[in-house]
């Protein structure tokens, strides 16, 4: 099922629009992550697309077809929340064969089909033997998957996530991503995940669109967003990142006077820029290198396979980050005071 949303537009009463002319096509079959800060809406955009909001303007289409004005149901989407709102009198069975049982009499499957349904979902989110317990005597990432089970059991054409894992500790989130990626491969639903991780939207996701503000700011592969970032927020959102106040002179670079050499693809006329790099972008350079920032170690951090060093550097505002490889006999003797050259590899020049 592919997904079109054309020209939307959100606003609540009394408030600025949540969304703002978003367009935005979800390829059949992909997993796509709505990635971005709090209250830049990511979950407006996953109502609408459910169905569970109205747009003020704009269309939405179903392959192909105005589906706009039609319901939830109607639409035919899964929907699982941040918390799982699953049904604390019904069995784990009961619970996922619910939205199967709920239907219309017409079209409802018979009590064994159903039955047999719900147990083959069971097997899918690899639950079984759980069927008659109780949602009070699961884990959060057993209810969890309990609620994709019960999402997915309606036969959805799409399956909509609103931070799926947010409530749940780190290790379990990281077991549940890789569980999902895998699952998806296998089923293949266009789904649709609502983040405001960029460690989760990277590792899970085919595409990542990255909202701010109600606005979609890009959209690509994580490699494509990661390393291709259309702006300065999309950088600094996918991780941390320097700032550096840059000048252009002459096709040459400055940072606070020193010379830093142009990177590969800079094409940027003479003026004022941000520089943006990423700390592990930043490479200690030889003693008597002409190009490079000079500077003084403030605090060293040693952390698994790394050395996070903050760097001050006159005229700078803030110091600069550095992430250094760890390597036996090297960084992990830095001592605060100490005097560095560091070299910036790749940077992007965004507006000033
Ligand atoms: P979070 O990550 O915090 O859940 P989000 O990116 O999902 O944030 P939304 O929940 O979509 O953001 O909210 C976007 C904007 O719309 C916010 O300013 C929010 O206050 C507003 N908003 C959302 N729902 C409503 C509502 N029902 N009535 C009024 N304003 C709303």
């Amino acid at each position: 099922m592919e997904i079109r949303v054309h020209g939307i537009r959100k606003a609540f009463d009394g408030a600025a629009a949540a969304l703002d002319d978003v367009d935005l096509t979800i390829r059949s079959g992909e997993l796509l992550a709505l990635l971005g800060p709090s209250g830049s809406g990511k979950t407006t955009l996953l109502r609408v697309i459910a169905g569970l909001e109205f747009p003020t303007a704009g269309t939405i289409l179903f392959d192909g077809e105005d589906a706009s004005r039609r319901t939830v149901q109607e639409r035919n989407v899964g929907f699982v929340f941040q918390h799982y709102a699953l049904f604390r009198h019904m069995t784990v069975l009961d619970n996922v064969g619910f939205g199967l049982a709920a239907r219309p009499r017409r079209n409802r499957p018979p009590k064994a089909e159903i039955r047999r349904r719900a147990e083959e979902l069971l097997a899918l989110v690899q639950l079984q033997g759980l069927e008659h317990r109780y949602p009070a005597q699961l884990s959060g990432g057993q209810r969890q998957r309990v609620a994709l089970a019960r999402a997915l059991a309606i036969e959805p054409t799409v399956l909509l996530l609103d931070e799926p894992f947010g409530a749940l500790d780190a290790k379990v989130r990281k077991d549940l991503r890789r569980w999902l990626r895998d699952l998806h491969d296998r089923t293949g639903h266009t789904t649709v995940f609502v983040t405001h991780d960029q460690e989760e939207a990277l590792e899970l996701s085919d595409r990542i669109a990255i909202v701010n503000k109600g606005r979609l700011e890009q959209i690509g592969t994580p490699t494509e967003v990661y390393l291709n970032p259309a702006n300065g927020f999309v950088f600094e959102f996918l991780g941390s990142t320097n700032v550096l106040p840059v000048e252009v002179r002459d096709g040459r670079a400055f940072v606070t006077g020193c010379p830093v050499p142009v990177a590969e693809g800079i094409a940027a006329g003479d003026g004022r820029y941000a520089l943006h790099a990423r700390p592990h972008d930043l490479v200690l350079a030889a003693e008597r290198q002409e190009a490079g920032l000079v500077g003084v170690t403030d605090l060293v951090r040693v952390s698994p396979g790394l050395v996070r060093v903050d760097m001050k550097v006159d005229g700078l505002p803030r110091p600069i980050e550095l992430e250094l490889p760890m390597k036996a006999g090297g960084w992990t003797d830095l001592k605060r005071g100490q005097a560095l050259r560091v070299r910036i590899d790749r940077y992007h020049l965004f507006a000033a």
